[in-house]
Protein backbone atom coordinates (compact mmCIF):
# COMPACT_ATOMS: atom_id res chain seq x y z
CA UNK A 1 0.00 0.00 0.00
CA UNK A 2 1.34 3.41 -0.79
CA UNK A 3 -0.28 6.26 1.34
CA UNK A 4 0.11 9.98 0.51
CA UNK A 5 -1.56 12.50 2.78
CA UNK A 6 -2.60 16.38 1.82
CA UNK A 7 -3.31 17.75 5.62
CA UNK A 8 -4.70 20.65 6.36
CA UNK A 9 -3.83 22.18 9.99
CA UNK A 10 -6.11 25.03 10.85
CA UNK A 11 -3.50 27.36 12.90
CA UNK A 12 -4.64 28.89 16.17
CA UNK A 13 -5.00 33.24 15.56
CA UNK A 14 -6.97 35.65 16.41
CA UNK A 15 -8.21 36.69 13.05
CA UNK A 16 -8.51 35.36 10.09
CA UNK A 17 -5.72 35.00 7.20
CA UNK A 18 -6.13 38.18 5.42
CA UNK A 19 -8.80 40.32 7.71
CA UNK A 20 -9.16 41.32 11.02
CA UNK A 21 -12.46 39.49 11.29
CA UNK A 22 -12.42 37.07 14.36
CA UNK A 23 -11.54 33.58 14.01
CA UNK A 24 -13.58 32.33 17.48
CA UNK A 25 -17.01 30.55 16.87
CA UNK A 26 -20.23 32.61 16.44
CA UNK A 27 -23.41 32.44 14.62
CA UNK A 28 -23.70 31.91 10.61
CA UNK A 29 -22.08 34.79 8.76
CA UNK A 30 -21.26 37.47 11.44
CA UNK A 31 -17.55 36.94 11.40
CA UNK A 32 -17.11 38.56 7.86
CA UNK A 33 -16.12 41.50 5.82
CA UNK A 34 -15.54 43.06 2.11
CA UNK A 35 -12.29 41.13 2.42
CA UNK A 36 -13.44 37.31 3.22
CA UNK A 37 -16.66 37.88 1.01
CA UNK A 38 -14.32 39.04 -1.61
CA UNK A 39 -16.01 41.92 -2.70
CA UNK A 40 -14.64 44.20 -5.61
CA UNK A 41 -11.94 46.40 -4.51
CA UNK A 42 -11.20 44.73 -0.88
CA UNK A 43 -7.62 44.12 -0.31
CA UNK A 44 -6.02 41.70 1.34
CA UNK A 45 -3.33 41.99 4.59
CA UNK A 46 -1.62 39.30 5.65
CA UNK A 47 -1.68 38.08 9.23
CA UNK A 48 1.83 38.12 10.87
CA UNK A 49 0.97 35.54 13.30
CA UNK A 50 -0.30 32.99 10.85
CA UNK A 51 3.21 33.87 9.38
CA UNK A 52 5.05 32.90 12.73
CA UNK A 53 2.93 29.87 13.17
CA UNK A 54 3.37 28.26 9.79
CA UNK A 55 7.31 28.95 9.96
CA UNK A 56 7.43 27.23 13.47
CA UNK A 57 5.91 24.27 12.16
CA UNK A 58 7.93 24.10 9.02
CA UNK A 59 11.05 24.30 11.26
CA UNK A 60 9.90 21.79 13.39
CA UNK A 61 9.11 19.51 10.14
CA UNK A 62 12.43 20.04 9.36
CA UNK A 63 11.69 21.84 6.40
CA UNK A 64 13.79 24.19 4.21
CA UNK A 65 12.35 27.25 4.84
CA UNK A 66 12.21 29.97 1.96
CA UNK A 67 12.96 33.82 2.59
CA UNK A 68 9.98 35.01 1.03
CA UNK A 69 6.44 34.68 1.20
CA UNK A 70 4.39 34.58 -2.44
CA UNK A 71 0.98 34.19 -2.69
CA UNK A 72 -1.24 32.43 -5.60
CA UNK A 73 -4.71 32.33 -7.12
CA UNK A 74 -6.16 28.85 -7.37
CA UNK A 75 -9.24 29.42 -9.77
CA UNK A 76 -12.46 27.78 -9.66
CA UNK A 77 -15.93 28.47 -8.96
CA UNK A 78 -18.10 26.99 -5.96
CA UNK A 79 -20.65 28.50 -3.90
CA UNK A 80 -17.82 27.83 -1.00
CA UNK A 81 -15.28 30.41 -2.51
CA UNK A 82 -17.49 34.14 -2.98
CA UNK A 83 -14.10 35.54 -4.48
CA UNK A 84 -14.40 32.28 -7.32
CA UNK A 85 -10.24 31.96 -6.10
CA UNK A 86 -9.07 31.29 -3.23
CA UNK A 87 -5.46 32.46 -2.11
CA UNK A 88 -2.71 30.00 -1.19
CA UNK A 89 0.85 29.61 -2.07
CA UNK A 90 1.68 27.32 -5.46
CA UNK A 91 5.05 27.72 -7.49
CA UNK A 92 6.44 28.70 -4.22
CA UNK A 93 5.74 27.48 -0.95
CA UNK A 94 7.03 28.59 2.49
CA UNK A 95 8.91 25.29 3.45
CA UNK A 96 10.09 22.48 0.91
CA UNK A 97 11.60 19.35 1.84
CA UNK A 98 10.51 18.29 5.54
CA UNK A 99 10.59 14.94 7.10
CA UNK A 100 8.61 12.93 10.01
CA UNK A 101 10.28 9.94 10.95
CA UNK A 102 7.44 7.54 12.10
CA UNK A 103 8.64 3.74 11.87
CA UNK A 104 10.90 4.80 8.76
CA UNK A 105 11.71 8.41 7.21
CA UNK A 106 8.43 9.61 6.04
CA UNK A 107 8.92 12.56 3.51
CA UNK A 108 7.44 15.81 3.52
CA UNK A 109 7.21 17.43 0.09
CA UNK A 110 6.00 21.14 0.82
CA UNK A 111 4.11 22.87 3.86
CA UNK A 112 2.59 26.37 2.46
CA UNK A 113 -0.28 28.66 4.08
CA UNK A 114 -3.25 29.50 2.48
CA UNK A 115 -7.01 30.53 3.34
CA UNK A 116 -9.93 28.02 4.31
CA UNK A 117 -13.00 28.27 1.68
CA UNK A 118 -16.67 28.56 3.51
CA UNK A 119 -18.54 26.01 5.23
CA UNK A 120 -21.73 24.39 3.08
CA UNK A 121 -23.59 23.09 5.44
CA UNK A 122 -25.79 19.93 3.62
CA UNK A 123 -29.12 19.00 5.42
CA UNK A 124 -32.85 19.22 3.57
CA UNK A 125 -31.64 22.87 2.20
CA UNK A 126 -28.16 23.72 1.37
CA UNK A 127 -26.73 26.54 3.35
CA UNK A 128 -23.22 27.95 3.81
CA UNK A 129 -21.36 29.72 6.44
CA UNK A 130 -18.47 32.43 5.49
CA UNK A 131 -17.49 32.82 8.80
CA UNK A 132 -15.00 29.99 7.80
CA UNK A 133 -13.91 31.56 4.40
CA UNK A 134 -10.68 33.22 4.82
CA UNK A 135 -9.30 31.33 8.05
CA UNK A 136 -5.45 30.30 8.29
CA UNK A 137 -4.18 26.80 7.17
CA UNK A 138 -1.28 25.43 6.71
CA UNK A 139 -0.76 22.87 3.89
CA UNK A 140 1.40 19.94 4.56
CA UNK A 141 1.74 17.17 2.04
CA UNK A 142 3.45 14.15 2.21
CA UNK A 143 5.42 12.13 -0.22
CA UNK A 144 3.81 8.43 -0.63
CA UNK A 145 5.66 6.98 1.69
CA UNK A 146 3.37 5.93 3.99
CA UNK A 147 3.17 1.65 3.37
CA UNK A 148 0.38 0.82 6.15
CA UNK A 149 -2.69 2.48 8.02
CA UNK A 150 -0.55 0.96 11.19
CA UNK A 151 2.81 3.72 10.03
CA UNK A 152 -0.62 6.56 9.32
CA UNK A 153 -1.49 6.25 12.34
CA UNK A 154 2.32 7.01 13.99
CA UNK A 155 2.82 9.54 11.37
CA UNK A 156 -0.56 11.38 12.48
CA UNK A 157 0.41 10.71 16.67
CA UNK A 158 3.27 12.26 16.05
CA UNK A 159 2.19 15.28 13.61
CA UNK A 160 -0.60 15.87 16.60
CA UNK A 161 2.14 15.99 19.32
CA UNK A 162 4.04 18.51 17.20
CA UNK A 163 1.14 20.47 16.95
CA UNK A 164 0.13 20.65 20.61
CA UNK A 165 3.57 21.14 21.24
CA UNK A 166 3.97 24.41 19.46
CA UNK A 167 -0.20 25.75 20.74
CA UNK A 168 -1.26 25.27 17.42
CA UNK A 169 -4.55 23.07 17.45
CA UNK A 170 -4.40 19.48 16.25
CA UNK A 171 -7.63 20.47 13.90
CA UNK A 172 -6.97 18.37 11.25
CA UNK A 173 -8.77 17.98 7.52
CA UNK A 174 -6.72 15.63 4.93
CA UNK A 175 -7.18 14.52 1.69
CA UNK A 176 -5.96 10.89 1.46
CA UNK A 177 -4.48 9.38 -1.35
CA UNK A 178 -4.61 5.59 -1.31
CA UNK A 179 -3.04 3.10 -3.74
CA UNK A 180 -2.52 -0.52 -3.69
CA UNK A 181 0.33 -2.96 -5.00
CA UNK A 182 -2.68 -5.37 -6.13
CA UNK A 183 -4.09 -2.61 -9.03
CA UNK A 184 -0.39 -1.60 -10.06
CA UNK A 185 -0.69 1.73 -7.85
CA UNK A 186 -3.94 3.01 -9.42
CA UNK A 187 -4.27 6.09 -7.64
CA UNK A 188 -7.68 7.35 -5.78
CA UNK A 189 -7.83 10.24 -3.58
CA UNK A 190 -10.16 10.84 -0.45
CA UNK A 191 -11.23 14.53 -0.34
CA UNK A 192 -11.73 16.59 3.02
CA UNK A 193 -11.50 13.90 5.84
CA UNK A 194 -11.92 15.40 9.42
CA UNK A 195 -9.79 14.39 12.18
CA UNK A 196 -6.77 12.18 12.63
CA UNK A 197 -8.70 8.78 13.90
CA UNK A 198 -10.88 9.21 10.30
CA UNK A 199 -8.17 9.99 8.15
CA UNK A 200 -6.89 6.27 9.66
CA UNK A 201 -10.17 4.51 9.37
CA UNK A 202 -10.11 6.21 5.87
CA UNK A 203 -7.27 4.86 4.43
CA UNK A 204 -8.43 0.90 5.92
CA UNK A 205 -11.53 0.87 4.47
CA UNK A 206 -10.64 2.68 0.85
CA UNK A 207 -7.65 -0.17 0.72
CA UNK A 208 -10.36 -2.59 1.58
CA UNK A 209 -12.57 -1.29 -1.31
CA UNK A 210 -9.84 -1.34 -3.73
CA UNK A 211 -8.02 -5.03 -2.87
CA UNK A 212 -12.17 -6.25 -3.50
CA UNK A 213 -12.28 -4.91 -6.90
CA UNK A 214 -9.85 -6.13 -8.05
CA UNK A 215 -10.22 -9.03 -6.66
CA UNK A 216 -13.75 -9.05 -9.31
CA UNK A 217 -11.44 -8.03 -11.88
CA UNK A 218 -12.97 -4.19 -11.73
CA UNK A 219 -10.60 -1.86 -12.77
CA UNK A 220 -9.39 1.18 -10.08
CA UNK A 221 -10.83 3.98 -12.04
CA UNK A 222 -8.40 7.39 -10.95
CA UNK A 223 -11.09 9.32 -9.28
CA UNK A 224 -12.09 11.42 -6.33
CA UNK A 225 -13.86 9.88 -3.24
CA UNK A 226 -15.68 11.37 -0.06
CA UNK A 227 -15.65 10.07 3.29
CA UNK A 228 -18.79 9.34 4.67
CA UNK A 229 -17.49 9.15 8.41
CA UNK A 230 -21.53 7.61 9.61
CA UNK A 231 -21.30 4.83 7.24
CA UNK A 232 -17.49 4.49 7.85
CA UNK A 233 -17.15 4.08 4.09
CA UNK A 234 -15.95 6.19 0.64
CA UNK A 235 -18.44 7.58 -2.20
CA UNK A 236 -16.87 8.61 -5.93
CA UNK A 237 -17.42 12.49 -6.01
CA UNK A 238 -16.01 12.99 -9.54
CA UNK A 239 -13.08 11.70 -11.63
CA UNK A 240 -10.07 13.47 -10.82
CA UNK A 241 -9.14 16.53 -12.47
CA UNK A 242 -5.59 18.40 -12.56
CA UNK A 243 -3.52 20.76 -10.93
CA UNK A 244 -2.95 23.01 -13.90
CA UNK A 245 -7.19 23.06 -14.59
CA UNK A 246 -6.97 25.27 -11.39
CA UNK A 247 -5.34 28.07 -13.75
CA UNK A 248 -2.63 29.23 -10.82
CA UNK A 249 -1.98 33.10 -11.01
CA UNK A 250 0.57 35.09 -8.77
CA UNK A 251 -2.34 37.28 -6.78
CA UNK A 252 -1.56 40.87 -7.44
CA UNK A 253 -3.26 42.05 -4.46
CA UNK A 254 -0.39 40.58 -2.42
CA UNK A 255 3.32 41.78 -2.77
CA UNK A 256 6.25 39.19 -2.13
CA UNK A 257 6.95 39.68 1.61
CA UNK A 258 9.84 38.50 3.12
CA UNK A 259 9.70 36.26 6.34
CA UNK A 260 10.89 38.16 8.96
CA UNK A 261 14.37 37.22 10.97
CA UNK A 262 12.32 36.37 13.93
CA UNK A 263 10.48 33.79 13.20
CA UNK A 264 13.34 32.28 11.77
CA UNK A 265 15.40 32.45 14.82
CA UNK A 266 12.57 32.21 17.53
CA UNK A 267 13.72 29.08 19.60
CA UNK A 268 11.48 26.20 19.50
CA UNK A 269 10.29 24.53 22.16
CA UNK A 270 11.86 20.62 23.21
CA UNK A 271 9.36 18.65 21.05
CA UNK A 272 7.77 15.70 22.32
CA UNK A 273 11.15 13.18 20.85
CA UNK A 274 13.30 15.03 22.59
CA UNK A 275 11.99 14.62 25.88
CA UNK A 276 11.13 10.92 25.31
CA UNK A 277 15.75 10.47 24.07
CA UNK A 278 16.11 12.97 27.58
CA UNK A 279 14.10 10.69 30.34
CA UNK A 280 15.32 7.57 28.47
CA UNK A 281 19.02 8.77 29.26
CA UNK A 282 17.69 9.01 32.65
CA UNK A 283 16.39 5.29 33.05
CA UNK A 284 12.87 5.76 32.55
CA UNK A 285 11.39 2.94 30.39
CA UNK A 286 10.56 3.70 26.88
CA UNK A 287 6.85 2.84 26.92
CA UNK A 288 6.63 5.28 29.89
CA UNK A 289 8.81 8.22 28.39
CA UNK A 290 6.52 8.16 25.09
CA UNK A 291 3.49 8.33 27.21
CA UNK A 292 4.57 11.13 29.25
CA UNK A 293 5.99 13.62 26.43
CA UNK A 294 2.66 12.33 24.70
CA UNK A 295 1.27 15.38 26.47
CA UNK A 296 3.19 18.88 27.04
CA UNK A 297 1.53 19.73 29.97
CA UNK A 298 1.79 16.45 31.39
CA UNK A 299 5.49 16.61 30.64
CA UNK A 300 5.88 19.54 32.14
CA UNK A 301 4.26 18.92 35.30
CA UNK A 302 6.71 15.63 35.31
CA UNK A 303 9.65 18.01 34.99
CA UNK A 304 9.07 20.37 37.79
CA UNK A 305 8.69 17.12 40.06
CA UNK A 306 12.02 16.47 42.41
CA UNK A 307 12.18 12.66 42.31
CA UNK A 308 13.71 9.79 40.94
CA UNK A 309 12.81 9.77 37.39
CA UNK A 310 12.16 6.25 37.23
CA UNK A 311 10.10 6.17 40.24
CA UNK A 312 7.80 9.19 39.12
CA UNK A 313 7.28 7.96 35.67
CA UNK A 314 5.74 4.86 37.28
CA UNK A 315 3.17 7.44 38.80
CA UNK A 316 3.00 9.38 36.61
CA UNK A 317 1.91 6.84 33.90
CA UNK A 318 0.33 4.46 36.05
CA UNK A 319 -1.82 6.48 38.64
CA UNK A 320 -1.74 9.91 37.70
CA UNK A 321 -2.87 9.39 34.13
CA UNK A 322 -5.35 6.97 35.30
CA UNK A 323 -7.11 9.21 37.84
CA UNK A 324 -6.82 12.20 35.19
CA UNK A 325 -8.46 9.73 32.30
CA UNK A 326 -10.98 8.17 34.72
CA UNK A 327 -12.44 12.07 35.54
CA UNK A 328 -12.21 12.90 31.91
CA UNK A 329 -9.81 15.55 32.52
CA UNK A 330 -6.37 17.69 31.19
CA UNK A 331 -3.64 18.20 33.46
CA UNK A 332 -4.71 21.88 33.01
CA UNK A 333 -8.44 21.37 33.88
CA UNK A 334 -7.46 19.17 37.22
CA UNK A 335 -6.91 20.61 40.38
CA UNK A 336 -3.50 18.90 40.05
CA UNK A 337 -0.88 21.44 41.12
CA UNK A 338 3.36 20.90 41.06
CA UNK A 339 2.72 21.25 45.15
CA UNK A 340 0.23 18.59 46.12
CA UNK A 341 1.51 15.81 43.52
CA UNK A 342 5.11 15.90 44.40
CA UNK A 343 3.72 15.79 48.37
CA UNK A 344 1.92 13.00 47.47
CA UNK A 345 4.65 11.01 45.93
CA UNK A 346 7.60 12.19 47.77
CA UNK A 347 5.54 10.72 51.06
CA UNK A 348 5.44 7.32 48.93
CA UNK A 349 8.80 7.10 48.00
CA UNK A 350 9.51 8.10 51.47
CA UNK A 351 7.69 5.10 52.69
CA UNK A 352 5.95 7.34 54.67
CA UNK A 353 2.31 6.39 53.61
CA UNK A 354 1.82 2.82 51.47
CA UNK A 355 0.90 2.86 48.34
CA UNK A 356 -3.12 2.39 48.27
CA UNK A 357 -2.95 5.65 50.19
CA UNK A 358 -1.12 7.16 47.69
CA UNK A 359 -3.89 6.15 45.22
CA UNK A 360 -6.12 7.60 46.92
CA UNK A 361 -5.07 11.16 47.59
CA UNK A 362 -4.42 11.48 44.31
CA UNK A 363 -8.16 10.26 43.45
CA UNK A 364 -9.14 13.07 45.97
CA UNK A 365 -6.95 15.40 44.34
CA UNK A 366 -7.54 15.66 41.11
CA UNK A 367 -11.16 17.34 41.88
CA UNK A 368 -10.14 19.31 45.36
CA UNK A 369 -6.90 20.99 46.15
CA UNK A 370 -6.08 20.72 49.89
CA UNK A 371 -2.86 20.68 52.18
CA UNK A 372 -1.59 17.10 51.75
CA UNK A 373 0.50 16.82 54.92
CA UNK A 374 -2.64 18.37 57.26
CA UNK A 375 -4.72 16.01 55.68
CA UNK A 376 -2.44 12.55 56.16
CA UNK A 377 -2.08 13.79 59.78
CA UNK A 378 -5.78 14.12 60.20
CA UNK A 379 -6.90 11.36 58.84
CA UNK A 380 -4.35 9.11 60.26
CA UNK A 381 -2.60 7.65 57.48
CA UNK A 382 1.01 7.58 57.81
CA UNK A 383 2.05 4.22 56.92
CA UNK A 384 2.37 1.75 60.52
CA UNK A 385 5.54 0.25 60.30
CA UNK A 386 5.54 -1.10 63.91
CA UNK A 387 6.02 -4.83 63.33
CA UNK A 388 5.07 -5.10 66.99
CA UNK A 389 1.48 -3.57 66.54
CA UNK A 390 1.28 -6.30 63.26
CA UNK A 391 2.28 -9.19 65.17
CA UNK A 392 0.09 -8.25 67.63
CA UNK A 393 -3.15 -7.44 65.29
CA UNK A 394 -2.30 -10.65 63.53
CA UNK A 395 -2.24 -13.19 66.84
CA UNK A 396 -5.50 -11.91 67.67
CA UNK A 397 -7.12 -12.44 64.24
CA UNK A 398 -5.70 -16.07 64.04
CA UNK A 399 -7.29 -16.46 67.76
CA UNK A 400 -10.93 -15.07 66.75
CA UNK A 401 -11.26 -16.66 63.45
CA UNK A 402 -10.71 -20.93 64.04
CA UNK A 403 -12.76 -22.08 61.35
CA UNK A 404 -10.76 -19.50 58.45
CA UNK A 405 -7.63 -21.11 60.02
CA UNK A 406 -8.49 -24.30 59.95
CA UNK A 407 -9.88 -24.23 56.34
CA UNK A 408 -6.29 -22.86 55.76
CA UNK A 409 -4.80 -25.53 57.29
CA UNK A 410 -6.66 -28.12 55.54
CA UNK A 411 -5.89 -26.68 52.13
CA UNK A 412 -7.84 -24.07 51.48
CA UNK A 413 -5.59 -21.00 50.04
CA UNK A 414 -8.77 -18.72 50.07
CA UNK A 415 -8.67 -18.79 53.38
CA UNK A 416 -5.40 -16.62 53.67
CA UNK A 417 -6.69 -13.68 51.64
CA UNK A 418 -9.54 -13.69 54.37
CA UNK A 419 -7.22 -13.30 57.35
CA UNK A 420 -5.04 -10.96 55.57
CA UNK A 421 -8.13 -8.72 54.89
CA UNK A 422 -9.19 -8.45 57.94
CA UNK A 423 -5.35 -7.78 59.23
CA UNK A 424 -5.63 -4.98 56.93
CA UNK A 425 -8.91 -4.33 58.02
CA UNK A 426 -7.73 -3.46 61.62
CA UNK A 427 -4.54 -1.56 60.90
CA UNK A 428 -6.93 0.64 58.58
CA UNK A 429 -5.10 -0.20 55.82
CA UNK A 430 -2.05 1.78 56.85
CA UNK A 431 0.25 -1.34 57.87
CA UNK A 432 2.65 -2.64 54.74
CA UNK A 433 0.90 -5.19 53.29
CA UNK A 434 4.53 -7.16 52.30
CA UNK A 435 5.04 -7.23 56.14
CA UNK A 436 1.52 -8.60 57.46
CA UNK A 437 1.78 -11.37 54.58
CA UNK A 438 5.09 -12.75 55.69
CA UNK A 439 3.97 -12.16 58.95
CA UNK A 440 0.67 -14.15 58.70
CA UNK A 441 2.59 -16.75 56.53
CA UNK A 442 4.91 -17.39 59.55
CA UNK A 443 2.09 -17.57 61.76
CA UNK A 444 0.31 -20.08 60.16
CA UNK A 445 3.69 -22.07 59.20
CA UNK A 446 3.74 -22.56 62.85
CA UNK A 447 0.27 -23.99 63.17
CA UNK A 448 0.81 -26.45 60.54
CA UNK A 449 3.90 -27.86 61.69
CA UNK A 450 2.12 -28.50 64.97
ZN1 LIG B 1 -13.11 39.24 7.00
Amino acid sequence: MKVGLEIHVTLNTKSKLFCTCSTTNALPNTNVCEVCLGFPGSKPTVNKEAVRQCTLLARALNFTVKNNLVFSRKSYFYPDLSKNYQITQFEEPLGVNGSIIADGNIRLKRIHLEEDPAQIIRNNKTLIDYNRSGMPLAEIVTEPDIKSAEQARLFMNKLSRILKYLNITDNVKADVNVSIKESGYSRCEIKNVTGFKDIERAIISEAKRQKKAVENNEKIQNATYGWDPLKQKTYVMRLKESEADYGYIYDPDLPIIKIPTQFLKEKLPELSDEKIARYTKQGVPLSDADIIAQDKDIAELFEQINLDPVFKAKWFRREILRVLNYNNQTILQSKFTKENVSKVLNLVYENKINEAVGKKLLEKLVVEDFDVEKHVKEHDLLKIDDSDLIKKVTAEVLKNNNSAVNDYLSGEQKALNFLFGLVMRQTKGKADPGIIRENLQAELDKLKSK
